[in-house]
């Protein structure tokens, strides 16, 4: 009788807050027989301030080729296997998609334990337009691909998110501005879910001065969340202007269905322009949690 498969469980972990490793994935992360992880130090140590025991190897971009034909094999031969990340989803800027890709070949089940991720967490409280974006991870390290990367980016009308790393954040904001323009808007999500959670929104050249040489601003893991090109100003003139009245004076839910009701527009449309319309509404920049 031919041996029934394991499954491949893609298991996402928390983004800084130990609170938030839900009940699935703590059990299915005590039941496998195997918990590949990128840094099994690091999460050794989630592990064990849950009390589990499992196995642990080691899984990163350096051997991820080598790795995944082993992994296979014993998903092949019955076994269950867990993929973790250092933090939250893996697979997302992080590594496993080879090993996805491979275990669909062989028919092996794949099962996602879904959780944090940083880009969703911060397009969760950016308040730029979340309804659809680019996720663009990391930007190119070096300074002249980085900003030909933002230059093809310059005209995207969607949200984009990215990721940055503490050294380069400084240098990636001021491309962005010269790029994009001082006056596009942004939100800077650094250390989501921990003690020094920092959110931050206001015009790229206000983001730029706020974080100045301030090295407690600049430390930690950083989302940045920028408005598309002309956010807010797609839409038919007359309920672009419609809505920019109403949205002065009036909650989101009221301007929208006033719109609706004046403009015979479906509610749902005219509900995602007045939000990507509210960023073009001149506020003050938001105060951070420091
Ligand atoms: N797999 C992860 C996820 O689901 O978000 C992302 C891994 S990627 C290698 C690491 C980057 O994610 C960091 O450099 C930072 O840009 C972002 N990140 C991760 N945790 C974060 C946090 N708590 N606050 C802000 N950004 C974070």
């Amino acid at each position: 009788m031919a041996t029934q498969s394991g499954t491949l469980y893609i298991v996402a972990t928390p983004i800084g807050n130990l609170e938030d490793l839900g009940p699935r994935a703590q059990r299915i992360l005590s039941e496998v027989d195997l918990i590949l992880a990128e840094d099994t130090r690091h999460s050794r140590k989630l592990l064990s301030s849950f009390n589990i025991r499992t196995a642990l190897q080691a899984f990163h971009e350096n051997n991820e080729d080598r790795m995944t034909a082993q992994v296979i094999s014993r998903l092949a031969g019955g076994c269950d296997i867990a993929l973790v990340a250092d933090a939250g989803t893996p697979l997302i800027s992080d590594p496993g998609f080879k090993l996805v890709r491979q275990a669909h070949e062989e028919n092996i089940p794949v099962c996602p334990v879904p959780g944090p991720a940083a880009l969703i967490t911060a397009l969760s409280v950016a308040g730029i337009a979340p309804g659809r974006f680019l996720f663009e991870g990391f930007a190119p390290a070096k300074a002249a691909a980085r900003r030909k990367h933002l230059q093809a980016l310059a005209g995207a009308e969607r949200t984009m998110v990215f990721y940055e790393a503490p050294h380069r954040i400084k240098a990636f904001l001021d491309d962005a501005s010269s790029i994009f323009g001082a006056h596009r808007k942004a939100t800077i999500a650094r250390e989501l879910t921990k003690k020094f959670e920092t959110i931050r929104h206001g015009t790229l050249g206000e983001l730029i001065e706020w974080m100045g040489d301030n090295p407690d601003r600049r430390r930690g893991e950083f989302v940045v969340v920028i408005a598309g090109a002309g956010a807010g100003k797609t839409g038919k003139p007359e309920l672009v202007a419609t809505l920019e009245i109403l949205l002065k004076s009036l909650t989101l839910k009221q301007s929208v269905r006033i719109a609706a009701e004046l403009t015979g527009g479906n509610r749902n449309e005219i509900y995602d322009l007045a939000v990507a319309l509210q960023q073009d509404i001149d506020l003050p920049a938001s105060p951070a949690r420091e």
